[in-house]
């Protein structure tokens, strides 16, 4: 399987599929991992508040796979805003690696106020050789706009709740006039929009399954993804999507499926 890369605003090529890990527990990530790289994945998300970094690093290890051919992100919690230096060194500490391929910070942190520092942090962070990207997560217009004007530096991606029934097309369009590259999470909706009629209909056409139209619609619109499940048939099945198209009409069925459906918290208020 060859999955696609994306290049990036630094001039980075990150892998377009990979395998997200929010929500796999300390008993299940290194198993979980290892199989998703025995599969073939190359590109791992995961986060400090995931509290899974140590087992991310431990499968890694244990995968023989050289690390010039990973991806691995993680990414900043809201208690750290203040302090994502030291928070940095101590995700690479967990998955015993000397960078990331991308650092993120994981939530703007309503009410804190903080996002700009942080910001300033992981570009410097960056410069240091600690990260090889940076971004953000779970931003909108004005905090994207703030932290470009407050240094100049751009965040590579936005990785932001995206999914049929939440296709969030304003924020998508800003991030393309911005350059900024979007990662879909829960790009499955956790699994509430694959029993979508629009989406059952397309998999019995095309003799695929309702995950594998959802995830070919996200790639064919240039989203970034990392599907999560810790059973390896799905695991493998969220993998084997680079046989298969679906035409534009297609894509504008899915794309009329949107319903404002947030499923995570709104940027604006969580802290
Ligand atoms: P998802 O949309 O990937 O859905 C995952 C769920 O869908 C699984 O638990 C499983 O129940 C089901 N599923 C997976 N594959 C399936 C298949 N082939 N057939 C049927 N059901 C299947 O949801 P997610 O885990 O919330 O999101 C994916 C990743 O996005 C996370 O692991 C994490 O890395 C990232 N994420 C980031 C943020 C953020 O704030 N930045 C928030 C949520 C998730």
């Amino acid at each position: 399987t060859q999955v696609p890369n994306i290049t990036l605003n630094d001039g980075r090529e990150i892998p377009q599929l990979g395998y997200g890990v929010w929500q796999v527990s300390g008993d299940e990530i290194v198993d979980a991992v290892g199989k998703a790289l025995e599969i073939g994945y190359r590109h791992i998300d995961t986060a400090a508040a995931y509290q899974n970094e140590e087992g991310v690093g431990q499968a890694i290890r244990e995968s023989g796979v050289p690390r010039e051919e990973l991806w691995v992100t993680t990414k900043l919690w809201n208690s750290r805003h203040d302090d994502a230096r030291a928070a940095l060194e101590e995700s690479l500490g967990k998955l015993g690696l000397d960078a990331v391929d991308l650092y993120l910070i994981h939530w703007p942190v309503a009410g804190q106020g903080q996002h700009v520092q942080a910001w300033e942090s992981l570009v410097q962070a960056q410069r240091d050789g600690l990260a090889k990207s940076i971004g953000v997560s779970n931003f909108n217009d004005h905090h994207l706009r703030e932290v470009i004007d407050a240094t100049g530096v751009t965040p590579a991606v936005n990785q932001i709740e995206v999914h049929p029934t939440f296709t969030q097309p304003e924020l998508i369009r800003l991030n393309d006039e911005l350059g900024i590259r979007t990662e879909a999470w829960s790009p499955l909706g956790q699994a509430a929009d694959l029993d979508n009629p629009v989406i059952t209909e397309l998999a019995e056409k095309l003799g695929r399954t309702p995950a594998q139209i959802v995830l070919r619609w996200h790639l064919q619109k240039g989203h970034v993804v990392f599907p999560k499940s810790v059973t390896p048939s799905r695991i493998e099945e969220n993998f084997a999507v680079f046989d298969f198209q679906l035409t534009e009409a297609d894509l504008a069925a899915i794309d009329a499926l949107n319903a404002d459906n947030r499923i995570g918290p709104d940027p604006e208020t969580f802290d």
